[in-house]
């Protein structure tokens, strides 16, 4: 066998999403795209902003020498110096194009970020329910996660218990707000609870230990809302990031890791970074891409588009005697599954055309996600659907 015991392992671990996957695809010869209502994955059915489109073509029309070449491995001083500006004046912290890497992907940032930090076997913990992918980021450098659930009443971290679970093999803490799966978004009074206690905790034992706070829906916050600056309230802190759902670019692997300038050993943390975002074999982030996000940072698609969802899922889930803490952002419904089983749950959905993850695939068993980044209209249609699966689970 030349596939390694753990990558067999892991496989035969989310063999489930690859079985969902090949369920609704039947689903769809069967019964039509149009009569399946697929809420399994993040991937927005919303297309770029038009100036996506108009900078794409202005590019195309004025090609220049050198545009497709290797550059500098952190990326372009140009788009990292337009992050870095937006990051400074949302958050106030002298941030420089000398703290931001462009990556592939927050998925690229992520890896960047653990690789660049973890010396074998040290711990990093993660907040329950959880992105699934975080489990083997981590393991891909040689960590270990430790899971810590949030307040299962709201979803927001429990600081206490965070507390309680840091030692001294604690290297960080990965932070997900707006969150996938549950919509949470943290407050800027969690933050500050959150960075307080760490600020504590370090003096504590004599060592750093960061924040991750991956926020790739940081731009998609409802009601008004915005999602706070950690580098505000968090010293030792990376953002990690992408335009895969505020541009709608997740095919496009755009997106980038940032340091907050006031954290424990930046320069060398950046160093460190930058060969690694080069020795993980992405080298780079694409080119095209750095070009386009540098002069599109203003842009975002449209945040009430995602709201509209939410707010038909939830009234009528609600009213159909759903419980579920009210997502603040993002794009994603963490109900609590009537049936004890949610993986049996699931399968009752399935019986009306209804595809959804469990909530065990976030560390979360009694729960399952719904992924609300679908056309209105198949949301619209899946309602009575809904209806006739609240009856049958005995609601
Ligand atoms: N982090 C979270 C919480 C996500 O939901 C996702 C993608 O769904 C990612 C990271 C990865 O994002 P990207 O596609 O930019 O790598």
């Amino acid at each position: 066998m030349t596939v390694a015991i753990k990558v067999r392992s892991a496989i035969e671990r989310s063999s489930w999403i690859r079985r969902m996957f090949e369920e609704g695809a039947a689903l769809i010869a069967e019964y039509g795209a149009e009569n399946v209502f697929d809420f399994t994955l993040g991937n927005p059915s919303m297309e770029p902003p038009k100036a996506f489109h108009r900078e794409l073509l202005r590019i195309a029309e004025h090609p220049y020498t050198g545009m497709h070449r290797y550059m500098n491995n952190a990326g372009y001083e140009e788009t990292r110096a337009a992050i870095a500006g937006r990051i400074a004046a949302h958050s106030g912290l002298p941030v420089k194009s000398s703290h931001v890497v462009m990556t592939c992907g927050a998925g690229g940032a992520l890896n960047v970020s653990l690789k660049t930090m973890l010396n074998p076997g040290e711990e990093v913990i993660i907040l329950t329910p959880f992105f699934v992918e975080y489990k083997f980021y981590v393991d891909n450098h040689g960590g270990v996660t430790t899971e810590v659930w949030t307040d299962p009443e709201t979803f927001q971290p429990d600081i206490d218990a965070i507390a309680a679970t840091i030692n001294d093999n604690t290297r960080a803490l990965i932070i997900n707000s707006p969150n996938n799966p549950t919509g949470a978004v943290y407050s800027a009074e969690t933050l500050a609870a959150l960075g307080h206690m760490l600020e504590r905790k370090q003096a504590e034992l004599g060592r750093s230990i960061y924040v991750i706070s991956d926020e790739p829906y940081a731009r998609l916050a409802f009601d008004g809302n915005s999602v706070p600056p950690v580098f505000k309230y968090i010293r030792n802190a990376i953002l990690v990031t992408s335009h895969s759902k505020d541009l709608a670019l997740p095919g496009e692997r755009i997106g980038y890791l940032a340091a907050n300038p006031a954290m424990d050993d930046a320069k060398l943390f950046m160093e460190g970074a930058i060969f690694c975002n080069r020795v993980l074999g992405f080298v780079n982030a694409p080119a095209l891409m750095q070009r386009l996000v540098a002069v599109l940072q203003g842009e975002s698609v449209d945040v009430g588009e995602y709201q509209t969802k939410r707010d038909i899922l939830y009234k009528h889930l609600t009213r159909l005697g759903f419980s579920m803490v009210k997502p603040g952002g993002g794009f994603y419904l963490f109900p609590k599954s009537p049936l004890a089983d949610d993986v049996e749950f699931v399968r009752q959905a399935q019986k009306h055309n209804i595809l959804l993850v469990p909530g065990a695939g976030f560390g979360a068993p009694g729960y399952f996600r719904i992924a609300y980044c679908v056309e209105t209209g198949i949301i619209e249609r899946s309602l009575p659907a809904w209806e006739k699966l609240a009856k049958d689970v005995g609601l």
